[in-house]
């Protein structure tokens, strides 16, 4: 069976084939000839990753999933949200990113925040959807090398390092991305 993953970032699609039983022929977005960025306009996760699966479905009528993740911090309403990858407007990187959020937290008792991985996995025109979460709270310094976006800020329930601290292997074993895809390849199995 083949599947599409909708995304351009080959890490993320390198790590999920790995996963994957063998009948499965997990595809890309340039195998498929398909080159052109997907819009994200969606106001939530879930929409988001359902917009990018179905606009392959729409265009492609593949089988296909895509992910969407944010980080949600209670303090502030669930900002940045589906917003994360910008949230510190279109000139963002994730130093500039971390800036804004302690600068917005930096009178908060309230430290809490989660992140949320939504799957969109569509099947022959039926859609399915997958959720994984990973509760915690975020730092008041950054620390750690590893990880990327917000790892420096991110302390999981239990934990007392960073996500940025933590080895590719302990992060994968309870981060909503992980638990996301577990479910999806128990689905797929
Ligand atoms: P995406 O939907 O996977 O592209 O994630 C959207 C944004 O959320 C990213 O650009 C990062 O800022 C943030 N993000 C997603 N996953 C993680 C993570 O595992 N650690 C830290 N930040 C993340």
């Amino acid at each position: 069976m083949k599947l599409v993953f909708a995304t351009h970032n080959l890490h993320k699609l390198a790590e999920i084939k790995a996963l994957l039983p063998t009948h499965i022929e997990l595809v890309s977005l340039s195998d498929i000839g398909c080159d052109e960025p997907i819009e994200e306009w969606g106001e939530t996760i879930e929409q988001n990753a359902l917009i990018k699966a179905k606009y392959i479905w729409d265009h492609y009528q593949l089988d296909c999933f895509s992910d969407d993740t944010g980080l949600e911090v209670q303090a502030l309403d669930n900002a940045p949200g589906v917003y994360s990858a910008r949230y510190a407007g279109p000139e963002n990187n994730a130093q500039k990113n971390i800036a804004k959020l302690l600068e917005a937290l930096k009178d908060k008792t309230n430290r809490k925040a989660r992140f949320k991985t939504v799957i969109a996995l569509i099947i022959e025109g039926k859609t399915y959807q997958f959720e994984g979460i990973v509760n915690g709270k975020i730092a008041e310094i950054p620390s750690g090398e590893g990880g990327f976006g917000y790892d420096p800020i991110f302390v999981a329930d239990d934990h007392n390092r960073t996500f940025a601290a933590l080895s590719k292997e302990e992060k994968n074993s309870i981060s909503h991305r992980g638990r996301a895809f577990e479910k999806l390849v128990n689905f797929l199995k």
